[in-house]
Order: structure tokens, then C-alpha cells, then sequence
């Protein structure tokens, strides 16, 4: 008897857009074939996609450069839904509730980092998109037009948080508010770095505002200082390529959150810091970071790393985030618009995040 094919055995479709190869240029998937989901298990929650926020991760990805990409793929992971289809043993959903799914959508749920809800570090985790899933389907993300999830993945949405500004705090959101909290920036009064003001960045200097922070931005487009006084809060703002800027910033910081996408220097960030002070690095640049030993040793500072956050922390995030009133400030854009807004991205061309509005510009054909 023949084998049967991996479309005969998950039969049902979605359309999205992809992206081929290291151009990283979209075109929509249903030019060229059709991707193919799994059938919907016991546990897991079907939902149409409404918004997918797109995160400069998704732009790294789409171009492969961390050398981890598996063509074709469909991006995004700040994904909010209505659910269509639950398993038989779903407890936490119903057709109809509004749902999120961030960066993860399965992990192994019983490793050391899974029994302490920090699944983002578990060694067999699956991401939202760009890796295979446990039954050797391709996962995808939520430039598309439905997605499937464990229920465990999934994030109830909170009922007065909007649903597009809302998406990108799936990535934006979370990504900020973990290491806020987890390094102990989430104080009133805590002296507080945000570097890049780009889609983490901004969310960045919402949280920390919410937390009682006094908040500092670095940032290389002078263009955005009006903007991050007046309409972020944020108490002060350095232009990180101004030497005398930098220097009157010297030793004034409890922690810095640094979200910046490109290769650049982080000593003069470390000389930002008071003695103890932490660099706690979000963004992920093509090339490894230079570090000088002196920057650390003279101050006992530390440099670090933090990833997203876990699914527990995530529903926690949400809950804060309609709570403050915090959300992203957005572009809505259509699906095709996804090649202008990545070259935009690559420019820091945006206020602050794109949101692609999915379910009234993606059309099956
Ligand atoms: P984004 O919207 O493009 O913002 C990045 C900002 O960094 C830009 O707006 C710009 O801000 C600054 N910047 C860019 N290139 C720079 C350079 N060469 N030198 C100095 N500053 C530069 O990107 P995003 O979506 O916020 O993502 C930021 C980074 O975080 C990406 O690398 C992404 O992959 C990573 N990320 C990590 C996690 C995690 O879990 N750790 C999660 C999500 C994203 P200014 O104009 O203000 O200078
Ligand atoms: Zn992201
Ligand atoms: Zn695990």
C-alpha cells in the first residue's frame, strides 16, 4: 500500500504570506501551494486570526540572519484570534472567546524551566513559526489565516484590552515586562534605561512608567525625543550617539533594557549604570556583541539576557496591561503591505509597531 501523504493525513489548509528565500519577500502562499495544519487534537484550540502584530524578529527571520530559517515561512507571533474549533478535552475555551498566541506554542511541560512556567527556555520547545511540528508538520505564524494551538499556548484576552493595539504585547509586551520584573526594575523610582525606540522599546517605556520608574531613553533618531517625552511619558531622552549627552548620563542607571535590532556599541551603555546595575539585552543583532572586562569590573555591573517570558507570566502581563491601560501604538496595515512595512522596519521607519489587520485584507483565493 502506498504511504500516505502528509496532506492526505492533515488535510486542512490555510493561506498566508511567505517568504521563500533570503530576500525575505513576501508573496501570498496561495500563488504557489497550500500550507497544511494539523487536524485539531483533544487539547488544542483552533482560532480565525484577526490581527498579527509584526515584530523585528519576524524580519530577521524572514531574511536568515541567525542561520536558522526553514523555508518557505509565514512570520508572526503577536497573533489575536477568535476560536473556531476546540479539542474534546479543552477546559480553558469555547467557540467564540477572543484568544492570543505569542512565540511558543508547545514545550515538553515537564523539564525543570516547565515546572517553574518559564517554558520559553525549555530545550524542546516549539516556536510559533520557522520549526517543525511534533507531528512533522511545518508550524506557522500568524501572517495567515487560522492557527492551531495546545490550549496550554493559548492566552485569554482580557475583555477591555483592544484586540489590534493589544496583539504586539504578545511579543513587545511580554518580552519588556519580564525582565522588568524578574531583575527587580519594577519599583517606584527605579532609574530606568530603555535603549531603541522601536516596538519593544516603546512598550518598554510604557511598562516601566506603570511599574513608578523614572525612564531614560536612548535612541538614535533625535526625531523621536518629542514623542517619547510627550506622548511615551518617558522622563528624559539621550541622543546614544552624543558623546556629551552620554557622558552627563554617566552612572545614573539602575538598569537598562537595551531592544536595539543592529549591531552597536554597549560599553557606553554600561558606563550608564551605577555601581551594580544591570544590561539586560533583549534585542538580537546579527554579530555577537563587543565587551570590555573594565566596563563590568569597575562597578560589579552585569550584563545579561532575557527571552520572551513564560505562558503563566504572559496571562499575567495581559491582566497588568488592560489593567494600566497600556497597549502598542500601532499602524494598521493590509497583508500586502508586509514587503513595505519590513523595509520601513529596517529603517526604524515606524510609530512604533505595524499590526496587520488579517482577517479584512487576507482573501483565500
Ligand atoms: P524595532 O521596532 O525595529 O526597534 C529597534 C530599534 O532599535 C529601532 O527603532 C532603533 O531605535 C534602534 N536601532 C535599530 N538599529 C540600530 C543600530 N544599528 N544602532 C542603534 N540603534 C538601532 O524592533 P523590535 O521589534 O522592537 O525588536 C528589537 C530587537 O529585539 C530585534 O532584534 C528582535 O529580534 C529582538 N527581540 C527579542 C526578543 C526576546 O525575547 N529577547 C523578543 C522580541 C524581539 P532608535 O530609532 O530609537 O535608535
Ligand atoms: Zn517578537
Ligand atoms: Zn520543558
Amino acid at each position: 500500500m502506498a504511504a500516505k501523504s502528509l496532506e492526505s493525513e492533515h488535510p486542512i489548509k490555510a493561506y498566508g504570506y511567505a517568504a521563500h528565500d533570503t530576500t525575505g519577500t513576501f508573496s501570498p502562499s496561495y500563488n504557489d501551494h497550500h500550507l497544511i495544519y494539523r487536524v485539531t487534537g483533544e487539547k488544542d484550540v483552533r482560532f480565525k486570526v484577526l490581527y498579527c502584530g509584526v515584530c523585528h524578529s519576524d524580519l530577521h527571520y524572514a531574511k536568515n540572519e541567525w542561520g536558522v530559517t526553514t523555508y518557505p515561512v509565514i512570520p508572526g507571533h503577536e497573533i489575536v484570534g477568535v476560536v473556531t474549533e476546540v479539542g474534546s478535552k479543552v477546559e480553558k475555551f469555547k467557540v467564540g472567546d477572543k484568544v492570543g498566541v505569542g512565540c511558543l506554542v508547545g514545550s515538553c511541560r515537564s523539564c525543570e524551566s516547565c515546572s517553574s512556567d518559564c517554558e520559553q527556555f525549555c530545550p524542546t520547545q516549539t516556536l510559533t513559526y520557522g520549526v517543525p511540528n511534533i507531528d512533522g508538520t511545518q508550524a506557522y505564524g500568524g501572517y495567515s489565516d487560522h492557527m492551531i494551538s495546545d490550549e496550554h499556548f493559548v492566552l485569554r484576552w482580557p475583555e477591555n484590552l483592544p484586540l489590534d493595539s493589544g496583539a504586539p504585547l504578545l511579543c513587545a509586551g511580554i518580552t519588556t515586562y519580564s525582565p522588568l520584573r524578574y531583575f527587580g526594575l519594577d519599583k517606584p523610582g527605579m532609574k530606568v534605561g530603555v535603549v531603541g525606540l522601536g516596538g519593544l522599546g516603546h512598550v518598554a517605556v510604557k511598562m516601566a512608567k506603570a511599574f513608578g520608574a523614572d525612564v531614560t531613553v536612548f535612541s538614535t533618531t533625535a526625531a523621536k525625543k518629542q514623542e517619547a517625552i510627550e506622548g511615551l511619558k518617558a522622563d528624559h531622552f539621550i541622543n546614544s550617539r552624543d558623546e556629551e549627552e552620554m557622558k552627563a548620563a554617566a552612572s545614573t542607571l539602575d538598569g537598562i533594557i537595551d531592544t536595539v535590532s543592529g549591531n552597536h556599541p554597549i560599553v557606553p551603555l554600561l558606563g550608564a549604570l551605577k555601581p551594580n546595575g544591570k544590561l539586560v539585552l533583549l534585542g538580537a543583532p546579527e554579530k555577537p556583541v563587543e565587551l570590555a572586562a573594565f566596563a563590568l569590573i569597575l562597578g560589579r555591573k552585569i550584563v545579561a539576557g532575557s527571552a520572551i517570558g513564560g505562558l503563566k507570566e504572559t496571562q499575567e502581563m495581559l491582566d497588568f496591561s488592560a489593567k494600566h491601560g497600556i497597549t502598542a501604538d500601532i499602524e494598521l496595515i493590509p497583508i500586502d503591505y508586509v514587503n513595505t512595512a519590513m523595509d520601513r522596519l529596517l529603517k526604524s521607519d515606524v510609530r512604533y509597531r505595524f499590526v496587520i489587520d488579517v482577517a479584512n485584507s487576507l482573501k483565500a483565493e
